[in-house]
């Protein structure tokens, strides 16, 4: 399979998010990136690094404002000599409070959700080219028979058009279905990552070419909390359009592969020109945040069933943090969907 990266991807690597009360680990590290990367060039498949010549691309999904304020804000934090080495908002508005503000730390909460979206030097060039990976992705991909891997890292799933959320700032997935949606007409994007593709959702919430639909931990249990229950399905020319399947904790392989299932009778129903494949392996058993129990024959069997759907497709990373057994996780499913092995 064609694999599409770029080495600008590892410059984002804060160590730690403030969650629970006390600064844990941060999940997106950059060793993500070289973990995709040591396996995709372990097992052969082609690897291309993504030119970096499509911000336009961006800023078809994003305001130009908040792709501005992300290009920018690490300049302006530097300005302040009292402030620490990460930029990490401490304030944002309500649902009462409606007004923008310029001053670096007002505006810094106006475009964030929460404080688990640190930013440092690198984030820009990391999340432009995470970004300029699905894009670049979604320009090979031509038929069914050529599927293309998009190996994102920084994720973008709960990225809205002008707010990052949880250690996402660009939406790559909604970027690529914008840029497969200009030549196949129609995109549906499937999001398997354990947590609700809330931002994807709202980008394409009222949008009558794109379907999607996403396989979850039920948001009443976990973030991303405020979006991801079952009958929010769309409004206007997108009502029907939008398909939660949230599920239990430690949801199984035969509970997850029965949702993929109704998500996949979705899609061909819709019958889209194209597909975009949101995959995250932190559904995984040993995933670190223990919410799924999925294991690599999970991901394989999901990998065969998708590939079965017949549509030109563009796998985008998503979540999966670290563990030993990530990468297995990753070569599972590439390999099963790749080959579709019985
Ligand atoms: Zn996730």
């Amino acid at each position: 399979m064609l694999v599409i990266h770029h080495p600008d991807q590892a410059l984002h690597d804060p160590e730690e998010v403030f969650r629970t009360g006390k600064f844990i680990a941060q999940p997106d590290r950059a060793e993500r990136y070289s973990i995709f990367l040591d396996i995709v060039t372990q097992d052969g498949h082609e690897v291309a690094t993504a030119p970096l010549n499509r911000p336009e691309a961006i800023v078809a999904v994003h305001d130009p404002a908040y792709v501005e304020f992300l290009k920018t804000v690490y300049a302006r934090w530097k300005e302040q000599p009292e402030y620490g080495p990460v930029a990490i908002p401490n304030v944002h508005p309500t649902h009462r409070m409606f007004r923008k503000p310029t001053e670096l730390l007002g505006e810094l909460g106006w475009y964030s959700n929460s404080t688990s979206c640190p930013i440092t030097e690198g984030t820009w060039p990391a999340i432009f080219a995470s970004a300029q990976v699905a894009i670049h992705g979604a320009e090979r991909v031509t038929s069914p028979d050529k599927p293309v891997y998009a190996m994102c890292r920084p994720p973008g799933h709960h990225a809205y058009p002008d707010l990052m959320s949880g250690v996402c700032f660009l939406n790559n997935a909604a970027i690529a279905a914008e840029e497969l949606a200009k030549r196949f007409g129609t995109v549906a994007v499937i999001d398997f990552d354990v947590h609700h593709c809330n931002g994807t959702q709202f980008i394409f919430w009222t949008r009558p070419d794109v379907l999607v639909t996403s396989i979850h931990v039920d948001p009443r249990l976990s973030a991303p909390y405020y979006a991801g229950h079952a009958d929010e399905i769309g409004e206007g020319m997108g009502k029907g359009l939008n398909l939660n399947l949230p599920l239990p904790w430690a949801t199984d392989d035969r509970a997850w592969l029965g949702a993929l299932d109704i998500a996949i009778a979705r899609i061909r129903q819709f019958a889209p020109g194209a597909l975009v494949v949101s995959q995250g392996f932190d559904a995984a058993e040993n995933d670190p945040c223990k919410t799924f129990v999925i294991t690599e024959a999970g991901f394989a069997e999901a990998g065969r069933r998708l590939r079965a759907l017949g549509y030109p497709t563009l796998l985008v990373q998503e979540g999966g943090y670290l563990s030993p057994s990530l990468g297995g996780y990753l070569r599972s499913f590439l390999a099963a969907f790749d080959r579709m092995l019985a």
